[in-house]
């Protein structure tokens, strides 16, 4: 290392939806802090976190069947899960109201709208499971105004796409208009404005290849496009996405070890025909076909881009090597180490019928993938629809035992020494980004999260506080929340 390496309190690797709102609570709570962050692209949220490289849905457990499981005895099924979710994006709505408020966001047109949230599903089980689930969520406060229906005629009204041609079978629905969509990349361009606003350095173009630990305590970080150039910080927050997982590893953390990356892609269709879009007016849900991954459930969504809407049909999971979607074939084979090998392997063996999956669905032609449309959308016409490429998932494979497992969520990895953390995995994503930076926020700054408690119940009123079992602060935080947000309720 040079002797005149730029110096900060803080380098944020990477400009996503994560990095952008940790390097926002980090200036709000301590302004005096050097913050830099490093992108690889040309500009911020290029990778996941850009409208169109996800699905933009506000995660709240609304209408997807994934978060509540149903029981296996036919019993009704139990909401925990859901509301867990569920308050996990009402933190998210509490923070970004507070940055609309102080300036940090802008008008929340631009960024977040109501969009209603519905579940369809067809056959007497399904039906018999959405009629169990919307019984126990009809009385949580968090739930409030669903509705549930077995009926053509209403279903037609709620979205007549879906339901063309299926007045002999059993259907069943449910609909809350509380439901959001999402433009998480917009989102991010604006906090990160705000922070180059307030003297955090954006550095564009520069690829992150290797961390390591100073004598000090703190980090040397070298860029490799352009080549070796260092940079030193106090701290750390690798909010790279898929190549997390690598800069950890380059760190030598112990917390790092054993874990490993399974990268999933996504493809959608996507039409913007205004004679089909203006039929639909939902994000909708439904069952995963048996043995498909959680983050392949099917959706028709509404999408709201700079204020015009468009569908999007999807996504088609596929099994490919590259962890980010501007990644290399090699970042899997790059990212396997004796600590990880035999967690790799053993989830490769335990999951074979999910990778059988997801190569099947990747060799799937555009006609097989518009054939899976045709199921949801009975009258889908081929050339209305694009089939376009989106984001790269990198699930996490996690160390257990001597073996290893695949998880869907996501996974905080924080060095006992406070001086690093990175995040692992996609699901349930951009959603909960407020509520998990918070978390990296207290693993790494634990005394100034303790000192400013005050201050960070000012920007989220429910930080340490449950929601749901309060139904009068839940009722008053969507209310309010509603109202910044100008969203439904
Ligand atoms: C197909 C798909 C659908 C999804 N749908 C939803 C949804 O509906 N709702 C939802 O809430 N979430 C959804 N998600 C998840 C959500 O998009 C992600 O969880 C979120 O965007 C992750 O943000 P991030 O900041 O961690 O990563 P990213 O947005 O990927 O940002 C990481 C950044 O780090 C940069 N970077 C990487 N390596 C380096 C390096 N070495 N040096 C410098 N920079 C680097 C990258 O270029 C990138 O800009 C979806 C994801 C996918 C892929």
């Amino acid at each position: 290392m040079i002797d005149q390496t730029p110096r900060y309190d803080y380098v944020l690797i990477g400009a996503g939806i994560m990095s952008a709102t940790y390097g926002c609570y980090l200036k709000l709570l301590n302004p005096d802090l050097s913050i830099a962050i490093i992108e690889r692209l040309d500009s911020p949220a290029m990778e996941s976190s850009d409208v169109w490289n996800n699905a933009g849905t506000g995660h709240a457990a609304l209408c997807e069947l994934n978060y509540m499981p149903d029981s296996s005895d036919g019993s009704l099924p139990s909401p925990q899960k859901a509301i867990d979710i569920n308050e996990q994006f009402v933190f998210s709505r509490q923070l970004w109201s507070y940055f609309v408020e102080k300036g940090i966001l802008e008008d929340p047109k631009t960024f977040i709208n109501s969009v209603p949230h519905m579940t369809f599903v067809r056959g007497s089980k399904d039906v018999d499971y959405l009629r169990r689930r919307y019984r126990v969520l009809k009385d949580e406060p968090l739930f409030e105004g669903m509705e549930y229906t077995e009926d053509f005629t209403k279903i037609n009204e709620w979205t007549p796409l879906l339901i063309e041609g299926r007045e002999d079978e059993v259907l069943g629905a449910t609909k809350i208009d509380s439901g959001t969509d999402v433009d998480y990349g917009e989102m991010t361009r604006q906090m990160i404005h705000w922070l180059e606003a307030n003297d955090v350095e954006l550095i564009t173009n520069t690829d992150v290849s290797r961390l390591r630990k100073l004598n000090d305590g703190g980090w040397e970080i070298k860029t490799k496009n352009p080549k070796n150039i260092y940079l030193a910080a106090t701290k750390v927050f690798v909010g790279a996405g898929g190549y997390a997982l690598k800069l950890l590893q380059s760190a030598g953390i112990e917390e790092a070890k054993g874990y490993g990356t399974f990268p999933v892609s996504g493809h959608f269709l996507r039409t913007d025909n205004p004679e089909v879009v203006k039929q639909h007016w939902a994000k909708v849900y439904s069952q995963a076909a048996v043995g498909a991954p959680p983050m392949s459930v099917p959706h028709l969504d509404t999408r709201l881009v700079n204020g015009t809407p468009s569908l999007l049909f999807g996504p088609f999971a596929g099994f490919n090597l590259k962890f980010l979607k501007s990644g290399s074939f090699l970042d899997l084979p790059l990212s396997i180490r004796p600590a990880n090998l035999i967690p790799y392997l053993s989830v490769a063996v335990t999951n074979l019928g999910l990778l059988k999956y997801l190569i099947t669905e990747i060799l799937k032609s555009k006609k097989k993938k518009f054939e899976g449309l045709r199921v949801f959308v009975p009258n889908a016409q081929e050339q209305d629809w694009e089939l376009y490429e989106a984001g790269q998932r990198a699930q996490v494979i996690a160390p257990k035992g001597k073996l290893g497992t695949l998880q869907f969520g996501t996974q905080v990895i924080s060095s006992a020494d406070q001086s690093i953390a990175g995040l692992l995995g996609a699901s349930p994503g951009a959603s909960v980004s407020a509520k998990v930076m918070m978390d990296v926020l207290t693993q790494l700054e634990t005394d100034l999260v303790r000192a400013n408690k005050a201050e960070i119940r000012a920007m989220v009123p429910s930080f340490e506080k449950p929601i749901n079992s309060d139904p009068t602060f839940a009722k008053k935080i969507l209310k309010d929340t509603a109202k910044v947000l100008k969203l439904s309720k």
